[in-house]
């Protein structure tokens, strides 16, 4: 193998960046070429490559977001375009592919790797939903731009003796809820992955009136229903005021953690010595504190599962 290539692919995360740098560097080291594809699987049909030298990932590891730029591109599911994408590549020499993307985009490693293009996948996504990984490039960042902004939030909901809900991102995972929920003390904490009664959320917001409090935090996974509408049900339930943040996209950027740059250069490193091992269709994961790989399939063919017992610890220490 004497040049591979890397894209990032679905919705960026902060440490996209330090992964692509790991990617370039590690290969480098091994003296092998690397071309950035711009635009993830969009690129690769278009050919929109740039050979990315060892200066070309100078002062990126501390950036959030992706300088190779991502892209939907949903028409990659579609032969044809997988056919010109390895058409594409192989034209340039290319016989290997770092993916870097959730399980979306490993699904279009994989049909890449079918056709009998070695791919390998890195976890790169907030959501922390994708299984084979304890944690993803973006999660641990994303959730410390969420712990910060609700422990604002306190800040006036303590002053003002109101009760806010607080959206949080993750799709249909409800991991940011619940470690932000353990970090910022909120008092409810709704994920997708449990059911709940409205009717219980009105009974801890009683319980804690009744002992003299006079403001709570409920934070609510997007995956579970907007916070506004949540504002709604319980207003019109109990009567009283509830102010409703939606954190947004402001999760999704900023300066990656330490935590996600460690992981975007372990998990990129690894990446690159499977491609020259000559595996294909691995993705690459962290278990127990160390780096593991599996098959790209066992990614998306599994449901993620977020850890439940840090609900039921979340609830026993806001009573
Ligand atoms: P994520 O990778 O974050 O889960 P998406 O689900 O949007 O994000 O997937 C990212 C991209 O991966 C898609 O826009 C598409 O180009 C490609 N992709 C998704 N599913 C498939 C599939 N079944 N086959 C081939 N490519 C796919």
């Amino acid at each position: 193998m004497k040049k591979i290539a890397v894209l990032t692919s679905g919705g960026d995360a902060p440490g996209m960046n330090a992964a692509i740098r790991a990617v370039v560097r590690k290969a480098h080291y091994h003296k092998i070429d690397v071309v950035g594809v711009y635009y993830g699987y969009e690129g690769l049909y278009n050919g929109n490559f740039e050979l990315l030298d060892l200066g070309s990932v100078g002062g990126i590891i501390q950036r959030g977001g992706t300088m190779l730029y991502s892209a939907r591109f949903p028409e990659f599911k579609e032969t044809e375009m997988q056919n010109k994408a390895i058409e594409n590549l192989r034209k340039e020499g290319i016989d290997g592919l770092v993916v870097i993307g959730g399980d979306g985009s490993y699904r279009g490693a994989m049909a890449l790797t079918e056709k009998g293009f070695p791919c390998v996948g890195i976890p790169g996504t907030i959501d922390n939903d994708i299984p084979g990984t304890e944690y993803t490039i973006g999660f641990d960042t994303a959730l410390n731009t969420a712990v910060e902004a609700i422990d604002k939030i306190r800040d006036t909901a303590t002053s003002h003796e109101n009760t806010f809900i607080v959206e949080v991102m993750g799709r249909n995972a409800g991991d940011i809820a619940l470690w932000t929920g353990l970090a910022a003390g909120a008092e409810t904490v709704l994920i997708p992955e449990e059911e709940f009664e409205i009717e219980d959320i009105v009974a801890r917001l009683e319980r804690s009136a009744a002992r003299g409090k006079r403001h709570s935090i409920i934070i609510v996974a997007e995956g579970v229903m907007p916070g506004h509408k949540l504002g709604k049900i319980l207003e019109e339930r109990t009567g009283v005021q509830i102010r409703v943040s939606v954190l947004g996209h402001m999760q999704r950027g900023g300066a990656p953690s330490a935590r996600d740059r460690v992981l975007a250069g372990r998990l990129g490193a690894r990446a690159v010595e499977l491609l020259l091992e000559g595996q294909a269709g691995r993705a690459v994961g962290i278990q127990n504190h160390a780096v593991v790989d599996y098959d790209l399939k066992e990614a998306y063919e599994n449901e993620h599962k977020a850890d439940v017992s840090l609900y039921t610890l979340s609830k026993e220490l806001s009573i």
